[in-house]
């Protein structure tokens, strides 16, 4: 019986993992849940799954959590605020650790798992983007193991020799990583209608149902700059060898390229509830509840490269991964600041880019040795972030 903890399980990965688990009372059992803004889902989740523990990632919703919980019979122990999430993540009655909160928001907990020695699942790339090295090495001195949830790294992991040194792909004869993405709702959109584009156009994703942060990250292809970001740090890769593809159908979930010429892919229907069913049982197989691909029905099975002036975002995170630590940890937290300031209509859909790099042109580079200096630089470099959102017009340097 594997034990879990759910970090986000009221979210679209968190709703995902759950239905998974249900399928397999026999070899999961939930240990703990976390919420931030959704409390009633939390109380849905806690009557079925009867978890040991309910956080609330927000202190002052704790009162709240727990009249619920009392009005609906829930015995589960409710515990409230970030130090909560640390303590079910870390917790010593806990194997598994999904990671799927959104945003910056995860990265203390997820790393609170890395560090405990848990099978980690991550979902939560930000986490990943904005700390790095030092992710990797809590990784190491906790001696977890980590498996990815993102579909795409899910593929490439699944498609790399089972004895694959990290950071040598060379050795395995792999010539190159091919990342896909399906390109989002705007791949046809002429350029110039890009501006007025709405959220709720922005959100309405061709093939993925998702939260709406990482759905927007799909539109502007950010998403895919963030995961080309994850790929260099979960296998060691350098920004050269990886390419990103387009492949509007997302079957293909990404591949790698060996020096023979041959191509391994792995492919499904676009339903997360593969990848996480695949990373619950590594190295068994369990049914997902997906439904099998049927190559009768496909139609289209298309690919090209992206343009680069249709998704700036794409560049610049491509760019950012070269320049080191200090500019993925900034762009990264512009770009939630942005997002952000899209949904609520306080920002334009391309103003999204323009607001990523006129943030990161405006910063020099610096060293980022600790988790603090992380959180330290992701706050600054937020307050910098929103005051381009609120004085667009304005300078930044000198700030
Ligand atoms: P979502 O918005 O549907 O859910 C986010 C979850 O995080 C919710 O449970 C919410 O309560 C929690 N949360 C939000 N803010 C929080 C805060 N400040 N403190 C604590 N908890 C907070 O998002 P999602 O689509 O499930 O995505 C979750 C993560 O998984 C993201 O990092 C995303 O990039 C990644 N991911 C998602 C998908 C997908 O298909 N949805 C695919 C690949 C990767
Ligand atoms: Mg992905």
């Amino acid at each position: 019986m594997q034990r879990l903890t759910l970090l986000g399980s009221t979210g679209s990965i968190g709703e995902s993992t759950l239905d998974v688990v249900r399928l397999h009372p026999q070899r999961y059992n939930v240990f703990a849940l976390t919420a931030h803004t959704r409390l009633d889902k939390l109380m849905e989740q806690a009557r079925e799954f009867s978890p040991q523990y309910l956080v609330v990632a927000d202190e002052a919703d704790y009162t709240r959590a727990t009249q619920l919980a009392e009005a609906k019979g829930i015995n589960s122990e409710i515990i409230a605020g970030s130090q909560a999430l640390e303590f079910v993540s870390a917790h010593e009655d806990v194997d598994t650790v999904m990671a799927a909160i959104v945003g910056a928001a995860g990265l203390l907990p997820t790393m609170a798992a890395a560090r405990a020695g848990k099978k980690l699942l991550l979902a939560n790339k930000e986490a990943l983007v904005m700390s790095g090295q030092l992710f990797m090495d809590a990784l190491e001195s906790g001696q977890a193991q980590l498996l990815p949830i993102d579909s795409e790294h899910n593929a490439i992991f699944q498609c790399l020799p089972q004895d694959y040194v990290y950071g040598a792909p060379e050795r395995k004869g792999i010539a190159k990583i091919l990342l896909t993405g399906s390109g989002g709702p705007f791949l046809h959109t002429p350029c110039h209608e890009l501006a007025t584009v709405t959220p709720a156009q922005a959100c309405a994703h061709p093939n993925w149902s998702m939260g709406r942060k990482i759905s927007v990250d799909s539109a502007t292809m950010m998403n895919k700059g963030l995961e080309f970001i994850e790929a260099c740090w979960l296998f060691g890769l350098r920004a050269e060898q990886i390419e990103v593809v387009i492949h509007p159908q997302s079957v293909i979930h990404s591949m790698v390229q060996y020096t023979d010429g041959s191509v391994l892919a792995q492919l499904g229907n676009p339903d997360m509830r593969t990848p996480i069913a695949h990373a619950l049982a590594f190295p068994e197989r369990i049914a997902s509840g997906v439904a099998p691909l049927d190559f009768s029905t496909m139609t289209d099975f298309t690919f090209q490269a992206p343009e680069f002036d249709r998704y700036p975002n794409l560049a610049l995170a491509i760019e950012a991964c070269q320049a080191g630590q200090y500019a993925t940890t900034a762009l990264n937290a512009a770009n939630e600041i942005a997002v952000e300031a899209f949904l609520q209509g306080r920002l334009s859909f391309t103003g999204i880019a323009d607001l990523n790099r006129k943030v990161l042109d405006a910063l020099d580079s610096c060293e980022l040795n600790s988790i603090d200096d992380i959180i330290g630089w992701d706050n600054e470099v937020r307050v910098l972030a929103r005051q381009a959102v609120t004085q667009p017009s304005q300078s930044m340097l000198g700030t």
